[in-house]
């Protein structure tokens, strides 16, 4: 059969509507760079929604997916795997200290669906204590978590014994967590709710609360992990030591994955608490286990921080007064304007930059980690044209 309507006119048939698309169809991609059906090239400051850390089409995840695709594909947790196997070892290795048993899924709302499953379990307590802005999926469980109401209300009733405390206010933190308190599930930096870092004090100060009540921390790295803020793991900034670390989006390279890091607060977990038909697969590992190489080898959290503080310097010095404030951690940077971001995110485009927005009024940025100094200029530049 041939195919002879366009991407755009297929998806809008076929499509169900949830996403609101942008008029841009893209096929191709190499380290920051993305090309249209047209052969139109652009910078990427989207990364796939902070998918892209290592760069579009990576040759050490090429060959890997490559070699194991022709090797195995499928392999049920069930049962042991070589490369499964050797990616969990290195992963534990490299994140935080005591964070050595990991559960693998298959995307962010998976792992956050994961963890809270784990605390529950663990504690034997119901309540997750969620932060205003917050984002973590739209599965049920991870959607109670979430806060914006656009997201939540249609769906009502959502899962019991959720509430929402506002980021930053440790002494609302404090009230909230009681002695059916299983979970403080928070985001290192918020994303999607406005790209917003949280203050060293809050994050210990919640540590330490939920150290004293006997609830767990679970922090929410699914868009700051693997090196987006200038440290492989955002909670490295401050030292935290959470009792689970949730991971998803840049962790194998766009190649669909999550994952949950269980520290030494939480029970060993017996057989039929979870699972997951494709969680652990080999394909997944092998993409990932490249992934975990090029950060290291190409020194890409510290690439992130050092571009990131000159990318946060110069949009700072940019002179409009659309500018409210400028703030982010490593290539995880956000622009909050006095007007809607829309329009500038299409002029963006049209100039050849690919953004996001976090929330209304917020212009985010986070471009692969492997973007290049020229690049970022020019992204520079397209900013402040698009917001004269
Ligand atoms: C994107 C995101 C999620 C959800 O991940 P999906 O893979 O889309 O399910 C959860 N938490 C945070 C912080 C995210 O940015």
């Amino acid at each position: 059969m041939t195919v002879t309507l366009d991407p755009r006119t297929l998806e809008a048939r076929h499509g169900t509507g949830v996403y609101a698309k942008r008029p841009l169809t893209l096929v191709r991609g190499q380290e920051a760079t993305l090309w249209d059906d047209a052969g139109r090239a652009y910078l990427d400051c989207a990364s796939g929604q902070g998918v892209a850390n290592v760069g579009h089409s990576h040759p050490r995840v090429v060959a890997a997916v490559q070699t194991q695709a022709a090797t195995l594909v499928t392999c049920q947790e069930a049962v042991h795997n070589d490369v499964r196997a050797v990616y969990l070892s290195e992963l534990a290795g490299v994140l935080p200290a005591g964070l050595d048993r990991i559960f693998l899924c298959n995307s962010g709302a998976e792992a956050v669906e994961a963890a809270i499953k784990f605390a529950r379990a663990s504690t034997g307590r119901p309540g997750v204590v969620a932060a205003m802005r917050g984002f973590h999926g739209r599965t049920l469980g991870a959607l109670s978590a979430t806060w914006e109401a656009h997201y939540r209300e249609p769906f009502a009733p959502l899962v019991p014994e959720f509430g929402h405390v506002p980021y930053g206010n440790l002494a609302a933190l404090e009230a909230a967590i009681t002695d059916t308190t299983a979970a403080v599930l928070l985001e290192v930096v918020q994303g999607e709710g406005g790209v917003r870092p949280a203050s060293e004090e809050f994050l210990r100060g919640a540590q330490r609360l939920c150290r004293e009540r006997g609830a767990l921390l679970l922090t929410d790295e699914v868009q700051t992990g693997f090196g987006r803020t200038g440290r492989m793991f955002a909670c490295e900034h401050t030292g935290l030591e959470p009792d689970l670390l949730i991971l998803g989006k840049a962790i194998a390279g766009g190649v669909p994955m999550g994952a949950v890091a269980l520290g030494p607060r939480v029970a060993q977990m017996t057989p039929g608490t979870h699972g997951s038909t494709f969680g652990g697969n080999p394909l997944a590992c092998a993409a990932a286990r490249a992934v975990l190489d090029i950060l290291r080898e190409e020194n890409l959290p510290a690439e992130a921080a050092r571009k990131g503080e000159w990318l946060i310097d110069r949009l700072r010095a940019l002179p409009h007064r659309r500018i409210r404030e400028v703030r982010g951690r490593g290539l995880m940077v956000g622009l909050e304007l006095r007007d809607r971001v829309a329009p500038h995110l299409a002029a963006l485009q049209e100039r050849g930059v690919l953004a996001l927005p976090a929330g209304p009024s917020v212009l985010r940025l986070l471009p692969p980690l492997v973007i290049s100094d020229a690049e970022l200029e020019q992204v520079v530049q397209a900013v402040d044209e698009v917001l004269a």
